[in-house]
């Protein structure tokens, strides 16, 4: 099969590896039927993720159908539709027991599709955990609104929960690329008074006002004066998405004092946190990468029409064209948002 595979730093190539195979019961086949590509995709391309291994198939964002299942998986059966979780977890351990499952301590747990073990770009995938690591797309719910469900919107989706955001909070959001548009359409859900939404691309700001045209779409500039003019002199819950050294100064300058600062950006150069200017601001920080357990909850709520990320997806490509969408992704022309990849 084609399978879209990291051979070095800067390059990935498409090449022909044979079918994954069942190699412990608690695995599955899945014949993947759209795929994405992710900014962590290109992080590991260029390097920035140590553990990533090379030879390994990329992709962890994707949406299939089981062919296979091994025999202690009972969740889901071979014709299932099925949305895959960036993150296989034991379900287990005393971090999957308290829903910690990025940090699953099994040596199959955490993320390691697309980037320990054979991920999504290709034409079928092996997803070990299948109980925890697959869940079943509700039948009114598309391959395409389905297909961010494990990856990005479970990013969007975790970083507003772990805000403990409340009704009535005013959310600025940085950085308008796809997790940002996802966590900004996961806190429009709280009720929020209002959702800011700061980016410094054109280009993006104009796509997140069609996104969302009930949020304040911002340019980095206009943040001090916008986050003054708050009653409490900042946002209640900000959602650093940007990772840039900008975007992350940004992210604790909007705060209010005593807010909530989630930093859910994978970021290639170390933050500085000046902790003499925000001494006395009395922050609540959190980082770090995403607990994928919600992807049942991110489905059904899809299903109720509560979230649509289906405008995200501007670019489509066949699995065996897969190198020119990479090429458009990275490039970030055309308005490119998120490309989808079809096997
Ligand atoms: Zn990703
Ligand atoms: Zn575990």
């Amino acid at each position: 099969m084609l399978a879209y595979t990291y051979i070095d730093n800067g390059k990935f190539e498409l090449t022909e590896k044979p079918l994954p195979k069942i190699q412990g019961p608690r695995d599955a086949i899945v014949r993947v039927t759209l795929a994405s590509i992710c900014t962590s995709d290109l992080h590991i391309k260029r390097g920035a993720v140590p553990r990533a291994v090379k030879g390994i198939t990329v992709g962890h964002e994707m949406v299939g159908v089981v062919e296979e299942v091994g025999g202690a998986v009972g969740n889901v059966s071979p014709g299932d539709r099925v949305c895959v979780n960036v993150e296989t977890f034991c379900g287990e351990c005393w971090f999957c027991r308290r829903g910690y499952v990025n940090n699953c301590t099994d040596g199959n747990g955490g993320w390691a599709l697309g980037c320990r073990i054979d991920g999504g770009q290709a034409e079928y995938v092996r997803v070990p955990f299948a109980d925890t690591g697959l869940v079943k797309i509700p039948d009114g719910v598309s391959d395409e609104a389905a297909l961010f469900a494990g990856d990005v919107l479970a990013t969007g989706y975790w970083a507003v929960r772990i805000s403990e955001q409340e009704p009535g909070d005013c959310v600025a959001v940085i950085g308008a690329g796809p997790v940002g548009l996802c966590a900004a359409a996961c806190a429009r859900i709280k009720r929020p008074s209002s959702i800011i939404i700061c980016e410094r691309n054109a280009q993006r700001r104009a796509f997140a006002k069609r996104y969302m045209p009930e949020a304040e779409v911002v340019p980095p500039e206009d943040m001090p004066r916008l986050m003054q003019a708050l009653p409490r002199g900042g946002a209640d819950r900000v959602l650093e998405c940007g990772g840039t050294a900008a975007s992350f100064e940004a992210a604790w300058r909007s705060a209010r004092p005593n807010a909530c600062v989630v930093v859910a950006a994978l970021y290639e150069q170390a933050q500085t946190l000046p902790l003499p200017d925000m001494y006395g601001k009395n922050l609540t920080v959190k980082f770090g990468g995403v607990d994928g357990c919600d992807c049942a909850e991110i489905l059904s709520l899809i299903e109720r029409g509560e979230i649509d990320t289906v405008p995200l997806i501007t670019h489509t490509f066949a699995l065996k064209d897969i190198a020119a969408g990479y090429e458009l992704f990275e490039s970030g022309s055309d308005g490119v948002m998120k490309v989808a990849i079809k096997p």
